[in-house]
């Protein structure tokens, strides 16, 4: 067993605890290699911002649960030596067993999500109930999830939106004494979000029903990438084919951000602002062929995105 407390990381209570009383959210950023971690813990330095490293089972898969456990420890001491240590969790995205949360909690990590918003409403109850009860006694801290998100991101996909039930929330934190709670108030997974000449508006109604039911409740916002034009753009002019892309507007996150919304999964961005600075190198010189040549700019790039949404859209810079 290796608590995640040795490692240098923190849970997500007095964070959140923070955030809410403060009006604003903390990123949670997936990563997935070194490049993407390094831009992650440099924007968030430079911001002084906390921040939630999240591991999906995706990338558990592709760069090894263990890889991603001692990178997130290099994080905390990388952090440090820019000089300005931040706190730092390391998050399950998406547990979908309690077996797989377990190892993860024996592993190192400071925080889990265990998803069983695909299964009947007292199933997920049960599991989720069954997370917490492990999770808690080595002080990890747990989100739920009620609701479903349309999209794709990794494992996880759905045909269409589910909208969380305000009647529903009350209860479901009662009973699991879950620390946060993901809901589903029309984000969604991937780049492709909304139909071109649609609105793209998320029910904020729902997510002011939801915070009257369960008032200064941690609320976790997935999906929420805004998709930038900008990238989507590049991506075209230099060989990519991502006609449709439409996000989430930031001012409806930054709306969202200052109510109880206190955690804000932002991925597909990142994944737009790397691709857009790569394929640009690839194509403004055809010769390069060093990594660093092209990864280090994807990183420059991600970074640059990543201290925006910390200080537009987020709000949680100067908070660490
Ligand atoms: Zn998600």
């Amino acid at each position: 067993m290796v608590s995640y407390k040795e490692l240098g990381l923190v849970n997500t209570k007095e964070l959140f605890k923070k955030a809410v009383a403060g009006g604003y959210a903390i990123p949670a950023f997936n990563f997935n290699n070194m490049e993407q971690m390094q831009a992650i813990i440099q924007a968030c330095v430079e911001t002084k911002s906390p921040v939630i490293l999240q591991v999906s089972s995706g990338a558990r898969k592709y760069a090894n649960q263990t890889l991603l456990r001692y990178m997130a420890q290099g994080a905390v001491e990388y952090a440090k030596e820019l000089g300005y240590p931040i706190p730092i969790v390391l998050h399950l995205d998406h547990g979908d067993t309690f077996e797989l949360c377990k190892s993860c909690i024996e592993t190192g990590f400071s925080s889990v999500m265990i998803d069983g918003s695909h299964h009947p409403y007292e199933e997920n109850v049960a599991l989720t109930k069954k997370v917490v009860e492990f999770a808690h006694k080595n002080d990890v801290t747990v989100e739920g999830e009620l609701g479903t998100l349309a999209g794709v991101e990794d494992d996880v996909k759905s045909d269409k939106h589910v909208f969380t039930q305000p009647s529903e929330v009350e209860d479901f934190v009662k009973r699991t004494g879950v620390d946060s709670l993901a809901i589903a108030i029309g984000t969604s997974h991937g780049a492709f979000k909304f139909k071109k000449g649609t609105d793209p508006k998320i029910r904020l109604d729902i997510l002011a029903e939801i915070e009257k039911k369960i008032p200064g409740f941690p609320i976790v916002l997935h999906g929420s990438s805004s998709v930038p034009q900008n990238l989507v753009k590049i991506i075209n002019e230099t060989g990519g084919k991502m006609a449709d892309a439409i996000g989430i507007p930031e001012e409806q996150l930054r709306s969202a951000a200052k109510s109880a919304v206190c955690k804000i999964n932002i991925d597909s961005d990142g994944r737009l602002a790397m691709t857009a600075a790569i394929r640009k190198i690839f194509k403004e010189s055809p010769g390069e062929f060093d990594p660093r040549k092209y990864l280090g700019p994807a990183r420059d790039s991600l970074k640059e995105l990543y201290k925006h949404k910390v200080v537009n859209v987020l709000g949680s810079n100067n908070k660490a």
